[in-house]
């Protein structure tokens, strides 16, 4: 096993002591058998109000000055800021399907890679927030690999930040589309915490697994992906949930575990809000999150994130299940 170039990790006590008593494993609901809605742990839009407000802005203290991730910054605020036209008065009509399936024209023009919807769950609302849009619209950009596999270098960062621009344009647009056509929509943005958590509906909506690493895992662009979302009235079809065996590779490999500077990557699932998951601690990666500006090594170092891999690994697990299927018959 290579040596890890972060490791021995020693917190910076600049940063621990800001966060104080803070845990966002108990904010996060480690450990609670009851399932409940998700509070907010970090990525607060307004820093001046939020308990660990100080600790994000230390966050974005440590970041290497650097103009082009400047200007995506600026141009991500903007795009979030940007408002949304008036739902027109006329509602279009389209059955369920084709309204799914005219999602492929965002795809088409190279807005985002990926598309899917699912019906929102009350458990995906943050507690401090509100809907009554009954479907969650799931958009997936895909990073350039070239350029994530710096990270934690900045020029890694600058791609995570490049494609949350892509997410945030994205979900405007299609929500944009949606209120055109006279029925509602709302665009939900990262990084920041919007309305609902983005990874459970993700999952529904057969984007792929959950991986070790707490990030998806989808068959084709591995992690090297970021999401955008919207909520809407509009009547979609849902898209199948989908698993890989991807879930199982996990349980057999340790590239992130070993890989995560501060070991916040556990080697076993456990029980969070009332589902048992992988689940990366999050007292733990914090610090070193906050440190490099973002991290993001898990995703970058998952095998399935190299270009070209994944789709190559799906079958090779088909081929696996297959003979243990005919072997048990
Ligand atoms: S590095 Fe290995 S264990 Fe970690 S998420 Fe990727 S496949 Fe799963
Ligand atoms: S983001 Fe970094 S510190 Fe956090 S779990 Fe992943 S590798 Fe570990």
């Amino acid at each position: 096993m290579p040596k890890n170039p972060f490791r021995p990790f020693e917190p910076n006590r600049d940063f621990t002591s800001l966060l104080g008593d803070y845990s966002g494993n108990a904010v996060n609901g480690l450990g609670e058998d009851a399932i409940r809605r998700p509070s907010m742990v970090w990525w607060t839009p307004d820093m001046d109000t939020a308990e660990f407000g100080d600790a994000q802005k230390w966050f974005y203290q440590q970041e290497q000055p650097d103009e082009e991730m400047l200007e995506l910054r600026t141009a991500r605020h903007k795009m979030v800021a940007e408002p949304l036209p008036e739902v027109a008065a006329k509602k279009a009509e389209r059955t369920a399907v084709e309204w799914t399936q005219a999602l492929v024209r965002f795809v088409q023009a190279g807005d985002c890679e990926m598309t899917g919807v699912t019906r929102l769950r009350p458990e995906w609302v943050f507690d401090h927030e509100h809907t009554e849009l009954p479907t969650v619209i799931m958009l997936g950009v895909q990073h350039i690999y070239e350029e994530l596999e710096h990270v934690p270098d900045t020029r890694g960062g600058k791609d995570v930040t490049r494609q949350y621009l892509r997410a945030a344009a994205v979900s405007k647009k299609v929500a944009a589309w949606i209120r055109e056509q006279g029925w509602q929509a709302d665009a939900v943005t990262g990084p920041m915490t919007g309305k609902i958590l983005m990874i459970p509906p993700a999952l529904e909506c057969g984007f792929g697994e959950l991986g070790k690493h707490g990030s998806l895992i989808n068959p084709e662009f591995g992690s090297a992906f970021r999401l955008g979302a919207v909520l809407t009235d509009a009547p979609f079809a849902t898209t199948p949930k989908r698993e890989f065996g991807i879930d199982d590779f996990c349980s057999r490999c340790r590239v992130c575990e070993n890989a995560c500077p501060p070991f916040a990557i556990s080697p076993e699932k456990q029980t969070v809000r009332g589902v048992e998951k992988w689940y990366v601690d999050f007292d733990r990666c914090i610090p070193f999150f906050a440190e490099t500006s973002g991290c993001a090594i898990c995703i970058a170092v998952c095998p399935w994130s190299r270009p070209g891999v994944g789709l190559n690994l799906v079958e090779k697990l088909a081929r696996r299940a297959k003979r243990k299927a005919e072997d048990s018959s």
